[in-house]
């Protein structure tokens, strides 16, 4: 499908579901998928300076300082293949990133289009959460109920083996989320007050939110006919 040039920004909770919900968005716009979460974890893989720094507030489930998180995304923002239009997720987080991002933005002469928040309940993301397992060769994911993998701990695709993310173990998942929502309390404020936000329900099946994200974007124009 055609789109006209897309900037999204993807809200909510870490296991609502916005991850998938950009793989799909991202398919079906031609979008360019920028994932915080998933780039940090490519500079941890590849053992960089800024990635051993990275690790140290990931492994905990903190926020990464503002100043380091907004250089990386501006960085990544500015090659060819954001021109398009992006889906930022887990980006901005905070009141302070949402200013920095307006700024950037403007300077480049871009502008936001959206904001999707994808939120359900913390039993949900648990139950989502902890049963998640990657696989340390290809990065598919899988889940221990909803998704397992044939053979435990193998990855169907590549036979790569399958692990938990540090910060996907039960007591940290509780503190990710006393973190998110009390750091985003101002960025969702933010963005409301923008008349921005677009609120969907998390737990609803992927396919049923997509086809609500698409209706909305019908509604707002920006979609090509
Ligand atoms: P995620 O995969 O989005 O849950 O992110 C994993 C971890 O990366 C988080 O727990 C934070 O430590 C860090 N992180 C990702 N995005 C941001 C951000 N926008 N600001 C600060 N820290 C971030």
């Amino acid at each position: 499908m055609e789109t006209k040039s897309i900037n999204i920004v993807l809200l909510g909770p870490p296991g609502a579901g916005k991850g998938t919900q950009a793989e799909i968005l991202k398919d079906a716009f031609k979008l360019l998928h920028l994932s915080t979460g998933d780039m940090f974890r490519e500079e941890v893989k590849a053992g960089s300076e800024i990635g051993k720094k990275l690790a140290e507030y990931m492994n905990k489930g903190e926020l990464v300082p503002d100043k380091i998180v907004t250089d990386l995304v501006i960085g990544r923002m500015g090659k060819p293949d954001a021109k398009s239009g992006v889906i930022l997720d887990g980006y901005p987080r905070t009141g302070a990133q949402a200013e920095s991002l307006d700024k950037a933005l403007k300077d480049s002469g871009k502008r936001l289009d959206v904001v999707l928040y994808v939120n359900t309940t913390d039993e949900v993301v648990v139950k989502r959460l902890s049963g998640r397992r990657i696989c340390k060769a290809c990065g598919k994911i899988f889940h221990v109920v909803n998704m397992p993998s044939k053979k435990e701990n193998v990855c169907d695709i590549c036979g790569g083996e399958l692990y938990q993310r540090e910060d996907d173990k039960p007591a940290t998942i509780k503190n990710r989320l006393e973190v998110y929502v009390k750091s985003t309390k101002d960025l969702i404020k933010y963005y409301r007050d923008k008349g921005f936000l677009y609120e969907f329900d998390g737990g609803m099946q992927k396919e049923d939110l997509f086809k609500a994200v698409k209706a909305l974007f019908n509604k707002l124009g920006l979609l090509n006919k």
